[in-house]
């Protein structure tokens, strides 16, 4: 009996020692998803729209809420004040200030930086949500609510994966930085100049920077590793001193929209080729290797255009259309003001209009050389109408894209913690649209960038109905707390 007893414990020993600590940790995270849905719940009931002056006090609250978490969790905080705001009506408001978090100062550790922001866009049930925006509700297995997905459930994920190791009495196997933000769906107002600020001090010893706040392409989980930049123009063109009378001045003027329509149908041609001389000059070559990594991506070209609800894309196969989505630049005519739009039909010849269009920039093209070759052409194009109207292009906004080293060791760490939670390579893909904060942290601290999200491919992120799925957020939880662990062994 005594020599069973012995096996027996001995057994007992083995199994759980057999039973390594991530798994325990993983286990732990599926067994408390409820509390963490909860939690999600309560984050979602703030509604912290950065953009909404008038709710100000609780975007101040929401970011207050997450510098107090990180402190339960034991960690110091830093709440930087970026100063006030002024309205466009001449009113200031504070802005919410920006935390910035540490937990462990092991020497003998790597440091791994988040970023994550706790700020919504604006969301009002009249707008067509079927639920309360600002009430968590879950329906089949998803999650809906503002935030959910974007970005508060990616945030929320990162501190309780942190907590179960702390939960499991486990010692972390990072030291960790944090920097939540809650302006980033208005621009991310004093964001850029902070980081500067704290480059030689707070990110010193960070090795790794991690974003998780963006989406899958499709089912699979992804690791992604470059977006694209944006230049915003806007080309005027001015006729009379005011509005005219078809009937009146028909037929014996220069008509401005008459030129706009020039000029803007000079730009792209029906198959999306950008006409803009010298545009892609700096584009970086496409490398075989590079076109490989496409093709294992998985991504139906059909679906996508059934998404879209068109019958025919620019490009047919599966690689054309991800190449053209990321990794080339394209340009959009968005729209004219000052031009008839409402219903109707108004005899009118606007004495002024801007026609709007932007260009998304790829790796190596650069904003300042592009508005050059933009203003140069345009020009060109204006002087061959031989018209007397006045015409001007302006740059409005103009960032670069962004591209990780996706060979960086976290790019590891992160497949491996893909297969370790999904049983699936992450696929490594792009963005089409510009995360301006990947590219800044990236310029700024010259450390390596990587963002691991944990959104679904249809989110509807800024939409009606956001949600993340139940399966997504838990599980998304899980590869974080594998990532900490992969990364802390390379
Ligand atoms: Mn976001
Ligand atoms: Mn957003």
């Amino acid at each position: 009996m005594e020599l069973m007893l012995a096996v027996f414990s001995l057994l007992f020993l083995f199994a759980t020692q057999a039973s390594p600590p991530l798994d325990q940790v993983l286990k732990y995270i599926d067994d408390h998803q409820d509390d963490y849905v909860q939690h999600l719940k309560e984050w979602v009931a703030i509604q912290s729209e950065s953009g909404s002056p008038a709710k100000r006090d609780d975007v101040i609250q929401m970011i207050q809420i997450v510098g107090e978490r990180i402190k339960s969790l034991g960690g110091s905080v830093e709440l930087a004040d970026l100063g006030n705001e002024e309205l466009p009506n001449g009113r200031i408001i504070p802005l919410p200030p920006v935390v910035l978090g540490e937990l462990g100062k092991d020497p003998n550790k790597i440091t791994v930086c988040i970023y994550g922001h706790v700020d919504v866009q604006p969301a009002r049930i009249e707008d067509g949500w079927a639920t309360d925006p600002y009430v968590l509700t879950e329906k089949d297995g998803n999650l809906y609510g503002r935030g959910a997905s974007d970005d508060k459930g990616p945030v929320l994920a990162w501190l309780h994966a942190i907590e179960a190791f702390q939960a499991l009495k486990q010692e972390l196997p990072v030291n960790l930085k944090f920097i939540f933000e809650a302006m980033e769906e208005s621009g991310s107002k004093g964001l850029n100049e902070l980081l500067s600020e704290k480059n030689e001090t707070f990110f010193s010893s960070v090795d790794y920077i991690v974003i998780s706040d963006s989406g899958w392409l499709s089912e699979k989980p992804v690791l992604t590793y470059g977006t694209r930049g944006l230049c915003y123009f806007f080309v005027e063109v001015k006729c009379a001193k005011q509005d005219l009378h078809s009937g009146l001045y028909g037929g014996t003027v220069h008509e401005a929209m008459t030129d706009l329509i020039g000029l803007l149908d000079s730009l792209v041609n029906s198959s999306g080729h950008i006409l803009i001389p010298g545009i892609n000059v700096d584009v970086a070559p496409l490398t075989e290797e590079e076109r490989l990594l496409y093709k294992a991506i998985e991504f139906n070209p059909e679906d996508f255009k059934n998404t879209i609800g068109t019958t025919e894309l620019l490009h047919e196969s599966k690689e054309d259309v991800l190449l053209h989505r990321w990794r080339f630049p394209s340009l959009s005519i968005h729209g004219i003001e000052g031009a008839f739009s409402g219903p109707g039909a108004k005899t009118v010849i606007p004495a002024k209009v801007t026609g709007k269009f932007s260009i998304r920039l790829v790796p190596d093209m650069d904003p300042e050389k592009l508005n050059n070759q933009v203003t140069t052409y345009l020009n060109r194009v204006f002087a061959e109408r031989r018209s007397p109207n006045k015409m001007q292009v302006t740059l409005k906004s103009g960032s670069r894209a962004w591209i990780a080293r996706f060979t960086d060791k976290q790019y590891v760490a992160g497949r491996r913690a893909t297969n370790k939670v999904f049983g699936v390579d992450a696929e490594m893909i792009r963005e089409g649209g510009t995360i301006p904060i990947a590219r800044t942290l990236q310029h700024t601290t010259q450390k390596s960038v990587m963002l691991l999200p944990i959104g679904g491919a249809g989110d509807a992120i800024h939409s009606q109905n956001e949600k993340i799925s139940r399966g997504n957020y838990i599980n998304g939880t899980k590869l974080f707390a594998a990532y900490i662990a992969e990364i802390s062994q390379l």
